[in-house]
């Protein structure tokens, strides 16, 4: 296993769709778990292919307490299905980092897709969990944390960013 490299805002892979995932082969199984391995590094809770710079619609989300691993999320292709109820919370990104803003995401979601053995998978998740899940799933339709904020925000994140480099 590697760690990868997290691509950070502005990268444009960042911005891109990715595709969807047709073959489940040695190479895939190689990029989960290199991208398992880069998100505990990271102590993400969430980590999207296109992060890495991989354009295929790949996530993984662990919201478990760092120490126990349990609850270990690989999806090929999600998709929410369903979903319903409204919550504001402090949202954060491996891709942006340094910034959080307070984000309002659906509050129940249900998400399909299939396991890292191409077995479809039926994920009903609420609270943080919910909220990974969509986080991720943005990342494949090369949607940011920064692009659901208004565009004052939007505006000060950029010039805070400039100034910080
Ligand atoms: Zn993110």
């Amino acid at each position: 296993m590697a760690i990868l490299e997290i691509k950070k805002y502005p990268d444009e892979v960042l911005k891109k769709k990715a595709e969807t995932i047709s073959e489940i082969n040695g190479d895939l199984q190689k990029l989960i778990d290199n991208m398992i391995e880069t998100m505990y590094n990271a102590n993400g809770i969430g980590l999207a292919a296109p992060q890495v710079g991989v354009l295929k619609r790949l996530i993984v989300v662990d919201t478990s307490p760092r120490e126990q691993n349990q609850s270990l999320i690989v999806l090929i292709n999600p998709e929410i299905t369903d979903s319903d109820g409204e919550i504001l919370s402090e949202e954060g990104c491996l891709s942006l980092p340094g910034f959080t803003t307070r984000l309002k995401r659906k509050e129940r979601v249900i998400v399909k897709g299939l396991d890292r053995n191409g077995k479809e998978i039926e994920i009903e998740a609420t609270g943080l969990l919910a909220r990974a899940l969509q986080h991720e799933i943005d990342h494949l339709d090369g949607i940011l944390l920064i692009d659901k904020i208004s565009p004052l925000k939007r505006e000060l994140f950029r010039k805070k960013f400039k100034t910080k480099k």
